[in-house]
């Protein structure tokens, strides 16, 4: 079958110098010459009219070319095939111990703006840019494939969608997807919420930190930001009780669900503001011998970066305040404009503020199947440490 792009752009030196050096994104004001024709798969030239690949294309975007390849190799339904395929034989490598994981991580699996998790039999999508829009039916075909899924959702009710001239919506692509799934996480179970749940369901980019997190708990712990309980569950197999707060009551709610799915009954929720929380639980005199700290992204946009960090060292501060000595501290940021060592320097501080000395037991990341690709520093959001009170 021949492939003809739909269209041709030109970039200059700097998008090109980006492409060569392994990061996928080529700005609008990097492109010489824009495609004339509507989203979807364009050749891209180089000053010198060098073809330098092939790249989706989204005419509304600030991000206007998300490169796929470095050669004129066709882009057709087994080309995304072979993308998914390969996504997909990485995922295998990694054992997850888990029925739910992440497929796809968009640029960081050579798939620019595709997310694709996979919920036991069910798949959610997220497809985020005009031009990937354009390649739906191969991306479905080549995960019913792959996966031969009981249902493929695409949870596209994301605001980055609107940048791209999308719509936001949650629609339907294959079979059925039930309103509920039970998931196995280690030996955790838990219910997922494909249509309405955060994200695409859940949030699976912290499941080894709450393995890792449940394996150090001991004594009263505290999940602060539960959601659905996830840590907490994880916390529940060692700590003597946990305290899950959380300001959503339906978060809440189904954590209990969660608790009572794994037969566990030492968790009470609290329906809280974690900042009143911890002020109150301070002056109250309370303690704690694990807490997890996994706030939303507080920084969601460079320009909110002090405030984020104060915010992130105020809970912090609370946080560690309330720490037996030998107490364990995890907490998180995934915020991707907080670096590592923003976040690092953050906890410092607010140790010593809190007359907490800490002793510094692992950095944290992102789950395996999250990848982070070094030249794509947008493919690592999630940050975390562990430190312990000395
Ligand atoms: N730890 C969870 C994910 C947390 S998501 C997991 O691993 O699954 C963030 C949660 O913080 C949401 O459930 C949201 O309801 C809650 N939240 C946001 N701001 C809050 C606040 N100020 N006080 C308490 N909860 C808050």
């Amino acid at each position: 079958m021949t492939w003809t792009p739909s269209g041709r752009a030109r970039v200059n030196r700097k998008g090109a110098q980006r492409w060569l050096r392994g990061h996928p994104w080529i700005y609008r004001s990097d492109v010489l010459e824009l495609p004339d024709s509507g989203p979807g798969i364009v050749h891209v030239f180089s000053e010198q009219n060098r073809l330098l690949g092939s790249a989706l294309w989204s005419p509304r975007s600030q991000i206007t070319l998300r490169m796929l390849t470095t050669d004129d190799e066709p882009i057709d339904a087994s080309f995304w095939h072979s993308r998914v395929a390969h996504a997909a034989a990485y995922r295998q490598q990694l054992h997850i111990d888990a029925s739910a994981f992440r497929l796809v991580h968009g640029e960081a699996d050579g798939l620019p703006s595709l997310i694709v998790d996979r919920y036991d039999e069910v798949v959610v999508v997220q497809l985020l840019s005009a031009g990937l829009e354009s390649c739906r039916a191969d991306i479905v075909n080549a995960l019913l494939d792959i996966v031969q899924p009981t249902g493929i959702l695409a949870r596209n009710d994301v605001t980055v969608r609107r940048a791209e001239g999308l719509t936001e919506e949650v629609e339907l692509l294959h079979g059925s997807v039930p309103e509920e799934l039970e998931i196995a996480e280690n030996n955790i179970r838990y219910l997922a919420a494909p249509w309405r749940g955060q994200k695409t369901g859940a949030f699976l980019d912290q499941r080894e930190n709450r393995i890792r997190s449940g394996s150090l708990s001991n004594g009263r712990a505290l999940d602060c930001f539960a959601y659905h309980g996830s840590f907490a569950l994880h916390l529940a197999q060692r700590a003597d009780e946990v305290v899950a707060v959380d300001s959503s009551a339906a978060a809440l709610q189904r954590a209990l669900q969660n608790a009572h799915l794994n037969s566990i009954t030492n968790i009470t929720t609290r329906e809280a503001n974690v900042f009143d929380f911890l002020r109150a639980e301070e002056s109250l005199g309370e303690r704690y011998d694990t807490i997890v700290v996994d706030p939303p992204a507080f920084a969601k946009r460079r320009d909110a970066l002090d405030k984020a960090l104060a915010a992130y060292k105020e809970v912090n501060l609370r946080a560690l305040k309330l720490l037996n000595p030998g107490g364990y501290l995890a907490t998180f940021s995934c915020s991707h404009h907080v670096s590592a060592d923003l976040f690092r320097e953050m906890i410092n501080a607010a140790a010593i503020d809190a007359r907490r000395p800490v002793r510094l037991i692992e950095t944290r990341g992102q789950a395996a199947d999250h990848p982070e690709i070094l030249q794509i520093p947008e493919s690592a959001y999630l940050k975390g440490v562990i430190v312990q009170v000395v």
